[in-house]
């Protein structure tokens, strides 16, 4: 939600008269404090009446006492303004927090909390890590939650190895039962095998082809049918020429639950053709197949029959696939198979063009498309969150 200045400074002007009038009954704010109120309460208004909101915000910032009824208003104020994008003001805010003295243990781990969070949105890194550091070492209530923001931070600087210690942590706070490390975005299990994948892609870049095996591995030790570490070393076990090795890994991906994608498909291929085995191929996509009946399959299924056995044998099979599920993309392929005599007929060119738009791959979570798999999603940042959709009446989980 992003709030106008109107709204802020009005929000502003009964915080300070709240925190002025709570200070007037005689709780906790110094005398200093309480004969400063009134002017800078009143300066803010001079500026507003000058229509210059900014200065105004700014004096009544000032205005805003800080004592234990206050406190949240600041941290509240502080988070509206960094939301805002006037990260330096919320800079400002929380770092004035922190220089009073009679702050509990708690709130002073909520000042660093929230100053920290100020420092990743300004992308100040570095500072925001000792704070996070600090504070994930010294309190038991906000650890989790800075572990989880230190994650933000190695994210953002691609820092996968200090971001792996961080998970493991975290990893073993949840399974320890704790409350606080659970609920707090993604599992932590699946965001450790994300980042030993990110390393191992990163090893397999500088050609460490073995350090890059052995990372694909331990992503392998909270989820032993993971998607992306799976495919990593199937890839891998083809490279070094081992093609039933590949396939025991791809049998692990079949097993997964996950459907098939246009990648899995060329990486099954792969794997066959350096099988040598003929047969191979078309007993894995009818495996593939029974497991999970996609339009996708059913199309390589079909052009693999038409290839062996002649086209009758493959449209046969596509008509009974449509029979059970119906699908755009496998009705469209038997009708182009009838119109194959002429490329320049208008109904074909109608329906290769409705076949090109499906959607490829979509975000679950926020709805982001293309045609290429992303294991995070550039629009929501939500790790494997984006799946294939095969065509309209064929949504697949892959
Ligand atoms: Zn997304």
């Amino acid at each position: 939600m992003v709030l106008n200045n109107a709204l802020l400074l009005t929000l502003l002007v009964l915080a300070v008269a709240a925190g002025w009038t709570l200070g007037r009954g005689g709780l906790r704010m110094d005398g200093a404090e309480r004969a400063q109120l009134p002017s800078q309460y009143y300066r803010g208004f001079n500026f507003l009446l000058d229509g210059e909101e900014e200065d105004a915000v700014d004096a009544f910032t000032e205005a805003l006492a800080i004592n234990e009824e206050t406190l949240d208003t600041h941290i509240a104020l502080g988070s509206v303004l960094r939301k805002r994008g006037e990260v330096d003001r919320a800079i400002r805010i929380h770092q004035n927090l922190l220089k009073r003295p009679q702050l509990t243990a708690v709130q002073l781990h909520q000042s660093h909390l929230e100053l920290a969070r100020d420092f990743i949105a300004a992308g100040l890194y570095d500072r925001a890590e000792q704070l996070l550091l600090d504070l994930a070492a010294q309190s038991s209530d906000f650890s989790a939650t800075a572990q989880r923001h230190l994650l933000e931070v190695y994210e953002a600087q691609r820092d996968w190895r200090a971001a792996v210690t961080i998970a493991e942590q975290l990893v073993t706070l949840e399974e320890a039962g704790e409350p606080s490390a659970a609920g707090h975005g993604q599992p932590a299990q699946l965001l450790r095998g994300h980042y030993l994948c990110e390393q191992a892609e990163t090893a397999l870049a500088d050609g460490d082809a073995q350090g890059a095996q052995r990372l694909y591995e331990a992503a392998l030790r909270d989820q032993p049918q993971d998607l992306r570490a799976r495919m990593g070393l199937a890839k891998g076990k083809l490279t070094e020429g081992d093609a039933a090795a590949a396939m025991e890994h791809f049998n692990a991906v079949m097993d997964s639950g996950r459907t098939c994608t246009p990648e899995l498909l060329e990486l099954l291929s792969d794997i066959c053709d350096a099988q040598g085995d003929q047969d191979l191929y078309l007993t894995s996509l009818r495996r593939y197949y029974e497991q999970h009946d996609s339009s996708l399959l059913a199309l390589a299924l079909a052009n693999e029959l038409g290839q062996r056995d002649g086209d009758e044998s493959a449209e046969a099979f596509l008509r009974q696939t449509l029979e059970g599920r119906p699908s755009v993309s496998v009705a469209a392929a038997l009708i182009l198979k009838a119109l194959q005599s002429d490329t320049s007929l208008p109904e074909r060119r109608v329906l290769d063009q409705l076949i090109s738009n499906q959607v490829g791959y979509q975000c679950d979570h926020c709805g982001f498309s293309g045609q290429a798999r992303h294991w995070r999603c550039p629009g929501c940042r939500h790790w494997d969150s984006i799946h294939y959709q095969g065509d309209t009446q064929g949504k697949a989980y892959g």
